[in-house]
């Protein structure tokens, strides 16, 4: 399990495995994995946090990533406080 930040709105995020691994909110497996990596056909890969996974289209691209962090500038709760 890696430590990092979310590739969109920044802040921390635990990330409990790859691609095949689903999320472990509220489960007591000792993980608490907030985040996943997600990979685009275009070759790139991204951490994302839930929130920010759930702002995503079905298809994200690199220019989705982008928008979230962009909006994350304008709307952000979770920045410099
Ligand atoms: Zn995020």
């Amino acid at each position: 399990m890696a430590r990092d930040s979310c590739d969109g709105c920044g802040r921390p995020v635990s990330v409990a495995g790859g691609m095949e691994n689903v999320w472990t909110f509220g489960q007591d497996d000792g993980s608490d994995g907030t985040a996943m990596t997600l990979e685009f056909e275009d070759g790139t890969s991204h951490m994302l946090c839930y929130p920010c996974l759930a702002a995503l289209p079905d298809e994200p691209t690199d220019d989705d990533v982008e928008r979230l962090e962009r909006v994350d500038e304008e709307t952000s709760t979770l920045g410099a406080r």
